[in-house]
């Protein structure tokens, strides 16, 4: 440290309280960054890495970006999971004894990034913290973009579902957590950890220092663990604490979606991430960015109270009932800016002037709603009515009305603060423009006094004013008593007088007076609206609200959706169904709709070669249940639905495009995830389950997963499946039906897209292959290969019912004793006479047996 020069003393101090941020250190017009900072930086940047002298002999990695043109940089770095300290001079270099003092301002990371142009305006920014105690685990998710705050206390068990409704963009996690996750030790823990290191989730650990200070200065006693890990953490990064502006969702029952439905249903993103084909995209008729989060978060968190559900359908219907209303609503929410993330900056000083005039229009327009539904005879008009009229908004348009300026078409700088607003500040203006005409008349005189026709009265910065008469002009001039010479140029000379001292005198007093005055009622006003805050935010929260009933109306009338209508009797009852985004991908109506009558309790088998639309028809059927769920209509010409607790989804492991584990491991981790899961008032999809191992062992899993979901969980189960022994499951449950997709091969093989009640004979793969146009040698011996194994198979199975019957005689013969006996019996088994199929029962039934 000795010999180095003082500026890089003072940048290792700084950097060395701030390890986990990259620093951004200013100096002149640029931030600068060295070492390790600077050798990474480079890299992410694709900028110039230089060196710096140290004082020690040594040169010190350095690379920099602009001042001016740091945001995109900054921007990029968070994008890459990274996070940035802005370090500023803190004061004056006029004051500065030595060198200049330098300090963090501000931490900028993917989880409190406040600008506007780095979010994403349909998107909330989450932070979550997750802090445990035995076994209890906290966790609170904020969007300090809007001030949302949830706060849940929970469960290990439920943590990754609930992560993944909020997929945050940066955690902060207690060491236990962290490690209880890196060693797998909890449900879907795995997955999360891959989540996080596959989204560059910025991963901080709890911060406890100084926590007993920050929660008496704050009067944070009673708050939840994580709740005060994510004040702490804003404090830590803005530098700035309000907590005015926090306000905690009521948290509403809802269905818990673990990951795998959320991806397999594609709610709010694709599968094949380069398309925007999702549920969202087709409800998203939001006319504010702040509609567009709450309709996301609508759909990460279907309700499951029936009354809420009841009351958001019927807030829907009414606006599909008066769609004029609707129409008329949703064109005059075009005017309403993000009245949360405004408000956010009113809170961190960070409010523009547009902000301001941008709040005032939003609010009137907001009015404007109101009225629409005063007019309205209805009394769920009544209600929204009632609700917005709670907040009087016309102090807040009152008072920006007054005081701050409109701003012109030309962009010209113009005031913030009206004349109006204020009498000296009108009069400091008057005296300002007075001036100016004055100079004009004094120009004129001088002109005249002295002959000189091209003499100027101007102003610079650092002279201040003067009269201007060129060298030439000067030849025979008659220099008035009172001109004092101010500048000698090449070409002329600079005077002033008394009169003009003493404009100058009142000019600069005035301007001077005039900009001190106007900014500090600017601030003034955005201090007068900070008291406005919570007002502001509820009718946010309103007109999100409403924003979304609009859409799903709007919505629902341009697609033809139907109003679901709640069952008590647990039956799942469809008119033509229809799936509402692959319908909308298709040229006009080819979409073929389907009917679904599944009983409660009810498994429906579906076969049917690929292609015939059997995923398509099982996602349509879940995708209707939740949009029922969000309160949303639904794509069908009759709908009757049971209040569900969850929708499961797995889809066969070759299907999957999945994170390059092994896939069939991570198919039989969902699996069992669902069977300790679901309950009876599930709905559970298994997609081709079993298809990701070698064809007995995969059929044989199938079995006897459908067989454990039929006998212990009675959810209602759609499983689609190339195994068509699986039909046979038909004859031996009462709760078990078979469905199959419709082929026409009368000529060539035609999928039909229609589901009936039945099994497929066949799997129709060799049709398939010819009509992928497979060379003829090749589809008439697969022909040959597969009668062959066809006769083989019904002999075989034959042999398997005898077996399996002898089975079961004598293990009811020894489950009569006791567990030694049946390891012995297990020792006296001869393994190579058992098919896979036949091991797995036996194995199944000895370990019912033992319990
Ligand atoms: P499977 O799962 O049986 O192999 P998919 O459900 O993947 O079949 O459907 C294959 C394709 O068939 C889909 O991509 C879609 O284009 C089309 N399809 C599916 N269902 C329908 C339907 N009801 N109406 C029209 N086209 C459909
Ligand atoms: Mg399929």
């Amino acid at each position: 440290m000795e010999n180095l020069t003082p500026m890089m003393k003072q940048y290792l101090e700084i950097k060395n309280n701030n390890k986990g941020s990259i620093l951004f250190f200013r100096l002149g017009d640029f931030y600068e960054m060295f070492f390790d900072d600077a050798i990474e930086t480079s890299k992410l940047l694709e900028i110039t890495l230089t060196g710096k002298a140290c004082g020690n002999g040594e040169k010190a990695p350095m690379c920099g970006v602009p001042y001016h043109s740091a945001k995109s940089y900054i921007q990029k770095l968070i994008n890459f999971g990274k996070k940035v300290a802005i370090c500023e001079q803190v004061e004056d270099p006029k004051d500065a004894k030595g060198i200049v003092k330098r300090d963090v301002v501000k931490i900028i990371t993917p989880g409190t990034v406040l600008d506007d142009d780095m979010i994403e305006g349909s998107s909330n920014n989450y932070i979550m913290a997750i802090i445990t105690d035995e076994d209890i685990v906290y966790m609170t998710y904020a969007d300090i973009t809007t001030g949302e705050v949830n706060n849940i206390t929970t469960t290990y068990q439920e943590v990754s579902n609930i992560f993944f409704s909020v997929m945050p963009s940066e955690i902060i996690m207690d060491d236990i957590f962290l490690k209880k996750m890196k060693e797998n030790s909890f449900k879907n823990s795995k997955i999360i950890n891959n989540f996080l290191i596959e989204n560059n989730v910025v991963q901080n650990t709890a911060n406890y220092e100084n926590i007993e200070e920050f929660i008496s200065d704050n009067n944070l006693a009673d708050k939840i663990p994580s709740l005060i890990q994510i004040y702490k953490y804003v404090y830590d990064t803005q530098k700035f604490f309000d907590i005015n502006f926090f306000y905690e969702k009521n948290q509403v029952k809802y269905m818990s979606l673990d990951y795998y439905t959320i991806k397999n249903l594609e709610l709010i993103e694709s599968i094949r991430k380069n398309n925007s084909y999702t549920l969202f995209w087709v409800l998203n008729k939001a006319n504010t960015s702040m509609g567009s989060r709450l309709l996301k978060q609508y759909l990460l968190k279907p309700l499951n109270d029936e009354n809420e559900i009841r009351q958001r359908l019927n807030k829907v219907s009414s606006f599909v009932e008066h769609y004029s209303v609707s129409t008329g609503v949703s064109h005059i929410l075009r005017e309403v800016y993000d009245l949360e993330r405004i408000s956010n900056r009113i809170v961190y000083d960070t409010v523009s002037h547009r902000d301001l005039l941008n709040l005032k229009k939003s609010l009137k327009a907001v009015n404007e709603i109101k009225n629409i539904f005063k007019g309205e005879n209805d009394s769920r008009f009544e209600e929204l009515y009632e609700v917005l009229s709670k907040n009087d908004l016309m102090p807040i348009i009152n008072l920006i009305e007054k005081s701050i300026e409109e701003i012109g078409e030309d962009f010209k700088k113009e005031h913030i603060i009206k004349s109006s607003y204020d009498e000296k500040l009108a009069y400091y203006r008057d005296l300002l423009e007075n001036t100016s005409n004055i100079l004009i008349k004094m120009e004129r005189d001088e002109r005249e006094k002295t002959g000189i026709k091209n003499l100027k009265i101007s102003y610079n910065k650092v002279f201040g004013y003067y009269i201007e008469i060129t060298k030439a002009a000067l030849q025979n001039f008659n220099m008035p008593s009172d001109y004092e010479r101010r500048q000698t140029l090449v070409s002329s000379e600079r005077f002033i007088n008394n009169n003009l001292k003493k404009i100058e005198e009142e000019m600069l007093s005035a301007k001077q007076g005039e900009s001190q005055l106007e900014s500090s009622l600017y601030k003034e006003v955005k201090e007068e609206l900070k008291n406005f805050i919570p007002k502001i935010m509820q009718v946010a929260e309103m007109i999100s609200q409403i924003d979304v009933y609009t859409a799903l109306a709007k919505t629902a009338i341009e697609n033809d959706y139907v109003k679901p209508m709640i069952s008590t009797d647990g039956n799942i009852v469809i008119k033509n169904g229809r799936h509402p985004v692959i319908e909308k991908l298709l040229p006009n109506e080819e979409y073929v709709p389907n009917d679904t009558d599944l009983t409660s309790s009810e498994t429906h088998i579906i076969t049917g070669p690929n292609m015939a639309g059997k995923s398509t028809y099982m996602r349509q059927v879940a995708i209707i249940m939740l949009m029922a769920h969000i309160g949303s209509y639904v794509p069908a010409s009759f709908a009757q639905i049971p209040i569900i607790d969850s929708i499961y989804t797995r889809i066969g492991a070759s299907d999957d495009l999945s994170m390059g584990q092994s896939t069939f491991m991570v198919e039989m981790t969902e699996v069992s995830n669902i069977l300790k899961n679901a309950t009876q008032n599930s709905l559970i999809i298994l997609d081709e389950i079993g298809r990701g191992t070698s064809t007995y062992d995969g059929m044989s899993l199938a079995f006897s997963i459908v067989e454990y979901i039929c006998e212990h969980i009675k959810a209602k189960t759609l499983v689609s499946t190339h195994y068509h022994e699986l039909t046979a499951l038909e004859s031996k449950y009462k709760n078990i039906k078979n469905y199959c997709m419709l082929v026409d091969d009368s000529k060539e093989i035609k999928f039909l897209r229609k589901i009936v009640l039945g099994k497929a004979d066949k799997s129709y793969g060799i049709h398939v292959a010819q009509l992928a146009d497979l060379p003829y040698e090749v589809l008439e011996r697969a022909n040959i290969i597969l009668s062959k194994l066809e006769t083989s198979e019904k002999k075989s199975s034959k042999k398997y019912n005898q077996k399996s019957e002898q089975d079961q005689v004598s293990i009811e013969n020894f489950s009569k004793d006791n567990n030694l006996r049946i390891v012995q019996k297990i020792k006296d088994l001869n393994i190579d006479e058992y098919t896979p199929r036949q091991a797995m029962d036996l194995l199944y039934k000895i370990k019912s047996e033992l319990r």
